[in-house]
């Protein structure tokens, strides 16, 4: 990871960032999915690398469908994630990813549904793959206005060359009319610096040949790219055996990766949109704050913690006024350290309702420590608005200390870092984990414990890999998470900040 620029640091700010899921099979752990949430205008699909089996879904039959082909696109997946790598050493940002890991002879994402799978089982897996890519593309304009969908295949009808699918030029209407021919057949095109890092392509530089008839370009870039509208372009690439065996595949992501971003700095946007007045919140963030019986002492760092921050205006609510329509009116509840359960029990049944009716309409919830154990999904008194359950509960007192965190790169898109660890105050918060309740969304994991603390009976090896930090959603609200204490370790309490950007009403729904 490459330090960020202050100008770059700056641009963060006015990011705003996007559900990062991965999408788990049900029988064993291995994603389906990747979903990986970036910092540039450009989103990488890989549809045909994937090597993994559905539970549930048999392999493809082909019947009555033309062109079937059930066989992988080697190394592809390897080579999307090496590219994902590559451009962050380039461009300072990483792009966002789609990897499917499924392999092609149980779907094909990249045919229309009636091509694409055949047994009921498959369709969710199909339509989550999709639905990232979309909602990558709807992120990418609300940041950048327009951007780029690069869909990575392989091909080996011709080993050392690599093909334009752009459906003969339907699938980048919209860059075509922005810059002109030379932005998608140019040298300055991404094909004509890929020719320069010394790949063969084909349609040749300058050419208006048409596109080679079978790897035109097929179902995402149709759909995703801007043949019918909108201001996403989209390019399949279809990579020669040689480029992406075992010995030329870092290389050549290498190269690709150089081409990508001489082609980004010569068409793509590098700085996000201003946001819209209409985008600005209107005066300040509301953010109400529990102070009731089960609040600890750590609520008074975070109350200082919040005066700090200019935007943010707090309410403190009782329990009492929680449940007789307090929560009117707030952007946000932050529930703070001290005990889940007494918050919990203190809320009562008719209180946690209207918390969960608060953030399912759109508010923000922000919990840490005692308030993450009371948005889990683990305990008769808890809010169920994250999808966690919480490991080793009876060894909840396992002592405070100071723990090293990590940071997934969601975290740090979120929390507005460069930095992968950080040592953080940790005072017997849960130690979460994916509960798999089938009617809330799926959280992500934006840090895990890196050491641990196991005082008072805990056994050793149980916290560290745990989720510290977690983001979901709930409804139309975002809900973020903390075991540990931003507001206590001081340097971080902007991680408090950044996360109330994150969870703000204004941003519901996206
Ligand atoms: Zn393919």
């Amino acid at each position: 990871m490459i330090s960020l620029s202050t100008a770059f640091r700056g641009f963060l700010i006015a990011a705003f960032l996007t559900t990062v899921s991965v999408a788990e099979s049900a029988s064993d752990k291995k994603p389906a999915i990747t979903v990986i949430a970036g910092g540039l205008p450009i989103i990488l699909t890989a549809p045909h690398g994937g090597g993994a089996a559905i539970p549930g879904v048999p392999e493809r039959k082909g019947d009555g469908v033309t062109r079937f082909n059930p066989k992988a696109d080697t190394n592809t997946d390897i080579l999307t994630e090496k590219l994902a790598d590559a451009l962050e050493q380039k461009l300072g940002k990483r792009p966002y990813v789609v990897i499917a890991r499924f392999h092609r002879k149980y779907i094909d994402a990249n045919r229309r549904p009636e091509d694409a799978f055949e047994s009921p089982e498959a369709k969710a897996t199909y339509d989550e793959y999709h639905a990232a890519i979309a909602a990558a593309c709807k992120e990418v304009t609300a940041r950048w206005g327009r951007g780029v969908v690069l869909d990575i295949h392989g091909q080996a009808a011709q080993p050392g060359v690599v093909l334009r699918g752009t459906q003969n030029g339907k699938t980048v209407a919209h860059l075509l009319k922005q810059s002109g021919r030379e932005a998608v057949y140019g040298e300055t095109s991404l094909f004509g610096e890929l020719a320069k890092q010394g790949f063969a392509i084909f349609p040749a530089v300058g050419s208006s040949e048409p596109e080679s008839p079978n790897y035109s370009g097929g179902h995402t870039v149709g759909l995703h790219g801007s043949s019918s509208g909108g201001t996403i372009d989209a390019i399949q690439l279809e990579l020669g055996t040689r480029y992406r065996d075992a010995k030329s595949i870092g290389d050549g992501a290498e190269k690709i990766a150089s081409a990508i971003t001489a082609f980004a700095k010569n068409y793509l946007p590098s700085e996000t949109q201003k946001p819209t007045d209409a985008a600005k919140p209107a005066g300040k963030i509301a953010v109400g704050v529990y102070l009731d019986k089960g609040a600890g002492p750590s609520v008074n760092d975070l109350l200082r913690a919040l005066a700090k921050f200019e935007q943010v205006a707090v309410t403190k609510l009782t329990a009492e006024q929680i449940r007789s329509g307090g929560l009117a009116g707030l952007d946000i509840l932050m529930q703070p350290g001290g005990s889940g359960g007494t918050q919990g029990r203190n809320l009562d049944e008719p209180g946690r309702e209207k918390i969960r009716n608060f953030v399912r309409e759109g508010g923000g919830y922000i919990g840490i420590c005692a308030g993450a154990y009371l948005a889990s999904a683990q305990y008769p008194w808890s809010l169920n608005l994250l999808d966690a359950k919480v490991i080793d509960t009876q060894h909840w007192n396992r002592g405070i200390g100071t723990v090293d965190i990590e940071l997934t790169p969601a975290g740090r898109e979120i929390l507005r870092t460069p930095n992968q660890k950080f040592p953080i105050h940790y005072a017997q918060g849960p130690l979460l984990a994916p509960a798999g309740r089938p009617e809330i969304e799926d959280y992500e994991e934006m840090a895990t414990f890196k050491t641990e603390i196991a005082k008072n009976g805990a056994p050793e090896g149980v916290m560290v890999g745990t989720t510290a930090i977690a983001r979901g959603r709930f409804g139309q609200g975002r809900v973020i998470c903390f075991s540990p204490h931003p507001e206590m370790t001081e340097g971080l309490e902007e991680f408090v900040q950044n996360a109330i950007d994150y969870v703000n009403r204004k941003r519901a729904g996206k």
